[in-house]
C-alpha cells in the first residue's frame, strides 16, 4: 500500500521530471568531455605509435644501414628490406617496403633500430580508399620521415630516458 501511495505521489509531482532536468542542467554548465574532431585534437603521448617514417641525418644521408633487424623483428612480417653496398662500401637499402595493412603499430621495428632510422610518429590519418595505397615503399618513408623531422627528434629526446 505504502509503496503504490509512493508511486502515485511521485507522478503528480513529477519528481523524476525535475530531478532529470536538473542534472541536465547542471551538465549543461560543465565543460565538455568531447571534442569537435577533425577541428579539435586530444593530445597524443610523445610514445604514440602512428604513421612510419625513415629518417635522415642532418646532412641528408639516410640513417638507415640494412642491418634489417626491424624487419627481423617484425611480429606481423610487414617488413621488406633489399640492400646493397654502395660504391664508397656504406651499405644501405634498395628496397625498404611496410605492409601497413599488416602493421599492427607495436614499435617494435622502432624498437630494433640501432641508429633511430624507422621511427612511428604522431600521424594517424592516413586512411586509404585502396590497400594498394598502403604499401608504403621506400621513397614514402623518406618523405614521412622528411615531414616530420622536428616532431620525431623531439619524441625521441622525450622518450630517451626511458628506453
Ligand atoms: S610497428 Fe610492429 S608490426 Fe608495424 S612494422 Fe613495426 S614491428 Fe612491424
Ligand atoms: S631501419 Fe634501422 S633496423 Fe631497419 S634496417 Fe634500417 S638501420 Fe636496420
Amino acid at each position: 500500500m505504502a509503496i503504490a501511495l509512493d508511486r502515485l505521489a511521485r507522478s503528480f509531482l513529477l519528481t523524476e521530471l525535475v530531478s532529470g532536468m536538473a542534472l541536465t542542467l547542471r551538465q549543461f554548465f560543465r565543460p565538455k568531455a568531447t571534442i569537435s574532431y577533425p577541428y579539435e585534437k586530444a593530445p597524443l603521448s610523445p610514445r604514440f605509435k602512428g604513421e612510419h617514417g625513415l629518417r635522415r641525418y642532418p646532412n641528408g644521408e639516410e640513417r638507415c644501414i640494412a642491418c634489417k633487424l626491424c624487419e627481423a623483428i617484425c611480429p606481423a612480417l610487414a617488413i621488406t628490406i633489399e640492400a646493397e653496398p654502395r660504391e664508397d662500401g656504406s651499405r644501405r637499402t634498395t628496397r625498404y617496403d611496410i605492409d601497413m595493412t599488416k602493421c599492427i603499430y607495436c614499435g617494435m621495428c622502432e624498437e630494433a633500430c640501432p641508429v633511430d632510422a624507422i621511427v612511428e610518429g604522431p600521424n594517424l590519418e592516413f586512411a586509404t580508399e585502396t590497400r594498394e595505397e598502403l604499401i608504403y615503399n621506400k621513397e614514402r618513408l623518406l618523405d614521412n620521415g622528411d615531414r616530420w623531422e622536428p616532431v620525431l627528434a623531439k619524441r625521441l629526446e622525450l622518450d630517451a630516458p626511458y628506453r
